[in-house]
């Protein structure tokens, strides 16, 4: 064959192979034409999946009638004009090809009115070829219709799923819109049901309300609010409690100046900040936004924008990595945003119980306040002191018992341990309840993070290999050991280039004697090239301390004193990360007077 110019409708047919894989892709790419139009509210509303019909329609700027047959043409946008505001550019599109491309595979309408403008125009295209615009009825704001998509192209539209499949990834796609732009009303309509509605939040309460709209009372009700500046970078969001991990990694959504992206070093820098609180194979559930300079990030990178290229992204994963694992570092056990689960949620859990018993016993509770149940800690040492003999509480502060002259606000937050159950649980009075202590949970972590922090204060050394041991590299590899031998040393390892495509293996961090070293450089050297940075080793050495500290740890059905265990509930108020073990299981549980009450039905 010749070599001729392809037609502008097959062009547009294979522009849309990059942009429009399924109704879902389509829908991202109007509800953001929305955003971008300054839209305060965006109904999405579908037949049959979308494959039958899309129709998203806002009360965004709207396009001049004259600029409409514009907006269908490729490479068309009024959002960039040079490769300097590319280059800074904030909008979510910017490359002028999603219209165009979903016309060329639908039948598409789009209706659209200014403020100015006494009535709307609509525009429709079929095969391919725009029919002459007319006027229309439609309010200030733009609607894009969409139907039967894929008509044209039988192939792709044999790719598409059942109704519900289809469906469920744009109710996915509207969920991962409406976290990251929270100021704005988003609906979902589907077969002429309201499925979902987001309402517009603007402070932190009703931003709470969004979240748990969105993914649901069990996270929202299981996270820790973050917010972290520093070189120019913004992360805030919440990430949820190690003990509320998943086994899949499925909420997890990070936005990059409000664009949603799936990023490798952003994935590394999350994981590894949970590396020391997760079990083996749990995801954690977060939402995160990083502000940056969009001139330090690149989205130009993928045609549907779901990736983007960091200037620096050594240091992005730095600051994410330093920002999460120093909130998850305040996961003590009794600090107050470490609760296991948050105060409402476990209302709402005993709340649930005791309904359905008051019901089946045919009376209903009133509601009643509990607060005045509270004791004062001066009582409650009293009464520990009765049970345990007079002097106990002053005398025995090596155990962290508070003396009897401490008032509320200095009351450990663990309490003072009553008793132990069965040899496994340590039962804890407190100001307000009753703590539940998993002992063996609880003295793991204790011992793991003494360990680490005793580890950490000597560096890591080196210990010599007998015989030194040679290694196959690439010789970008073998370039990277010989520039930067340091990198190697402050882990531990000797390494030296002894040919193009060789390195040989010296001498190994002391504590890992034993482990697949030969791995573990391999590792560490495609960290550091891809990455940058690299905390295998400490990975390793830390799984090495978990083990040990799992040993050393208090075995069940040992009996404790009443002073060993309050030795260890003041230990955990002082460790980082107490309130879950080395395998990310929650190490003790709390039940307040209010939810023992609601239980037996008293005070109501
Ligand atoms: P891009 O978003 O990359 O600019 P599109 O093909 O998605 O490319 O849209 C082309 C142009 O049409 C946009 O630049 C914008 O000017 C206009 N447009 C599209 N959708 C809307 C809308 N909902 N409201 C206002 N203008 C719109
Ligand atoms: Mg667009």
């Amino acid at each position: 064959m010749p070599i001729r110019a392809l037609s502008d409708t097959l062009i547009n047919q294979i522009a849309a192979g990059e942009v429009v894989e399924r109704p879902a892709s389509v829908v991202k790419e109007l509800v953001e034409n929305a955003l971008d139009a300054g839209a305060t509210r965006v109904d999405v509303e579908l037949e049959e999946g979308g494959m039958r019909l899309i129709r998203v329609r806002d009360d965004g700027s709207g396009i001049d009638a004259d600029q409409l047959p514009l907006a269908l043409t490729r490479h068309a946008t009024s959002k960039i004009a040079s490769l300097d505001d590319l280059e800074g550019v904030l909008t979510l599109g910017f490359r002028g090809e999603a219209l165009p491309s979903i016309a060329a595979v639908s039948r598409f309408a789009l209706i659209s009115r200014t403020a100015q403008a006494e009535h709307a125009t609509r525009l429709e295209v079929e095969d391919g070829k725009a029919h002459p615009a007319q006027p229309a009825q439609h309010p200030p704001g733009t609607s894009v219709e969409v139907r039967d998509l894929f008509y044209s192209v039988p192939a792709r539209r044999r790719f598409l799923r059942a109704e519900r499949t289809e469906f469920a990834h744009v109710d996915e796609l509207v969920r991962t819109l409406a976290l990251a732009h929270m100021r704005r009303e988003l609906r979902l309509v589907h077969n002429g049901k309201a499925v979902r509605s987001y309402r517009p939040a603007s402070d932190p309460g009703s931003r709470q309300r969004r979240l748990a709209d969105a993914l649901g009372e069990a996270f929202a009700g299981q996270c820790l609010a973050i917010e972290h500046e520093g070189g120019g970078l913004h992360l805030s969001g919440w990430i949820g409690m190690p003990t509320a991990s998943r086994s899949q990694a499925d909420q997890q959504y990070f936005y990059v100046n409000g664009r949603a992206v799936r990023d490798r070093v952003v994935t590394h820098a999350v994981r590894q900040a949970y590396a020391d609180v997760l079990f083996h194979g749990r995801h954690p559930a977060f939402v995160l936004y990083l502000e940056i300079d969009p001139r330090r990030v690149d989205v130009n990178v993928h045609p549907a924008k779901h990736e983007v290229r960091f200037r620096d992204g050594r240091m992005v994963h730095d600051f994410i990595f330093r920002s999460l694992h120093e909130a998850l570092a305040s996961t003590r056990a009794g600090a107050a945003s470490a609760s296991p689960a948050s105060e409402t949620a476990a209302d709402e859990r005993v709340a649930a119980a005791t309904h359905s018993a008051a019901s089946t016993m045919g009376y209903v509770p009133r509601a009643g306040n509990q607060s005045s149940m509270a004791l004062p800690v001066r009582e409650q040492i009293e009464n520990y002191a009765a049970l345990y003999g007079p002097g106990t509480a002053q005398t025995d502060t090596a155990a962290g018992i508070v003396p009897a002259d401490a008032d509320d606000t200095r009351a450990p937050p663990l309490g003072f341990a009553l008793a132990q159950l069965h040899g496994v649980y340590i039962l804890s009075q407190t100001i307000d309840g009753l703590i539940i202590v998993d002992m063996h949970a609880a003295h793991e972590r204790i011992g793991y993070e003494r360990l680490k922090t005793a580890q950490g204060g000597e560096g890591i050394r080196s210990i010599s290999l007998l015989v030194p041991e040679s290694l196959a590299v690439s010789a970008r590899e073998a370039d990277f050991v010989e520039a930067q031998p340091q990198s190697f040393s402050e882990l531990g390892f000797e390494v030296q280039r002894v040919a193009p495509t060789q390195i040989s293996l010296r001498g190994i961090p002391a504590l890992l004697e034993g482990v697949d070293a030969r791995q573990l450089l391999l590792d560490v050297l495609a960290d550091l090239i891809e990455l940058g940075s690299t905390r295998r080793v400490e990975e390793q050495r830390n799984e090495l301390l978990s083990t040990m500290a799992c040993h050393a740890a208090v075995r069940a059905n040992r009996r404790l004193t009443v002073a060993e265990m309050n030795a260890l509930l003041r230990d955990m108020e002082a460790t980082e990360r107490s309130g879950q073990c080395n395998h990310g299981r929650p190490t003790w549980t709390r039940l307040s007077m209010t939810e023992l009450d609601r239980l037996f039905l008293r005070g109501r």
